[in-house]
């Protein structure tokens, strides 16, 4: 048999439009002809290579999934500078207060009362808090200036602050909430 027949029944056989007594035929001529076989192998490699193939296309939703990814992230990302935000905030309007807390705790400590290592280490906060304290004081003085030069106008300031920061903050958890519920829809 010619092998350009045979080539012709490989196709068919691709295409499982084969009868029994001509893959008959195939198989007993490529069991015999190297030729043929190579051929074989070559065209059952490129079948496979075209039956894959459109699965690894992207699916069509593909891009909506990745766009959909991306806002997410965007909106994780607002939603933990709201929190730094809120944070730094607080942080800020509770420092004062805190500083002169902790200084008034440390200058009532009498130096020797504590013996030992930890005695050690208390005076050292002491002198540490010493240091803060007088930054504090400067801070304090200054605030103290602001308040009794400007009382109405400060607290405004500060009510403002804390107004925008509450805002900032509870668009970006809405903002993330809103996404949210988007996505699951
Ligand atoms: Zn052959």
């Amino acid at each position: 048999m010619q092998c350009q027949q045979i080539t012709e029944l490989m196709s068919l056989e691709l295409d499982e439009l084969l009868e029994d007594a001509e893959r008959h035929r195939l198989y007993s001529h490529l069991a015999e002809c190297p030729e043929c076989q190579r051929t074989w192998a070559a065209m059952r490699q490129l079948s496979r290579v075209l039956t894959v193939a459109p699965m690894a296309m992207p699916s069509p939703d593909f891009t909506d999934r990745v766009m959909q990814r991306i806002a997410q992230r965007r909106a994780r990302r607002q939603l933990v500078a709201g929190y730094l935000v809120l944070a730094a905030g607080l942080l800020l309007l509770s420092a004062l207060p805190l500083a002169s807390w902790l200084r008034a705790l440390i200058a009532s400590y009498e130096p020797g009362t504590i013996p030992g290592v930890w005695g050690n280490v208390v005076a050292f906060l002491a002198y540490v808090g010493d240091v803060l304290g007088s930054l504090v004081n400067a801070a304090e003085l200054v605030v103290e200036a602001v308040l009794t030069t400007l009382p109405y106008g400060a607290l405004l300031l500060v009510a403002l602050l804390m107004g925008g920061l509450t805002i900032i903050w509870i668009q970006a958890v809405m903002g993330v909430r809103r996404r949210d519920a988007e996505e699951r829809r």
